[in-house]
């Protein structure tokens, strides 16, 4: 398989479908994805598709995925400007955290769809995105602010919807940071500008390397 082979998200999500190892697949109904690619050249990367998810094979349509909803209406975008996916593809049993190899078993996948798409700015939300490609850095540290990965695309951490659901006090935060992110898509900050002039610019080589 040449992973820069594929003509369309489709054809990546059937081919992985048949052919990954992640365990989940045994107990989830089926893997949970998206065909389109976004307009907007916005990815969002989650963790791990919940029980709403595993029912209709696509990803944030439960609670946490109308939050993300209204986050993204307050900056001017809809859902389908967007491309949403998954650390992990199928729903972990009881909605526990994926465990490291179900994360692995699912990385040759996730890194086939940045390289279909092309990202205009990568947003991971929460721990387990982050870790992909800011390793070692906290989300409480990072969210909100752009890192350059060595790939070039910018690297816009977020806290993971969910957790506001938990704890209301994120709920302002990821507000405050999504206008944050609003104002580097329309160019008025840099990614090194938006730590309150902090520069800050990580160098990462792993993300897209398969
Ligand atoms: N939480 C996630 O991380 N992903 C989903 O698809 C839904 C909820």
């Amino acid at each position: 398989m040449d992973i820069h082979s594929f003509k369309n998200l489709k054809e990546i999500h059937e081919y992985f479908a048949v052919h990954n190892t992640c365990e989940l697949k045994k107990t989830a109904t089926q893997p949970v994805y998206e065909i389109e690619p976004p307009k907007s050249g916005i990815v969002f990367i989650g963790e791990a598709p919940g029980r709403n998810e595993d029912l209709q094979g696509k990803p944030f349509v439960g609670a946490a995925g109308k939050f993300l909803d209204e986050l993204l209406r307050s900056i001017g975008y809809t859902r389908e400007d967007v491309y949403v996916t998954n650390v992990v593809k199928y729903r972990p049993p009881d909605n526990r955290e994926p465990l490291p190899e179900e994360k692995d078993a699912c990385r040759v996948w996730v890194n086939a769809e940045l390289l279909h798409i092309r990202p205009k700015v990568i947003i991971p939300l929460g721990r387990h995105a982050l870790e992909r490609f800011l390793p070692e850095l906290q989300i409480s540290i990072v969210h909100g602010q752009v890192f350059t990965h060595s790939t070039g695309t910018p690297v816009f951490p977020m806290y993971h919807p969910a957790a506001a659901l938990y704890n209301p006090n994120l709920k302002d935060v990821l507000k405050k940071d999504f206008a944050n992110l609003k104002l580097f898509l329309d160019g008025e900050i840099k990614p090194q500008d938006t730590n309150e002039g902090n520069t800050k610019k990580v160098l990462i080589d792993e993300i897209l390397k398969l």
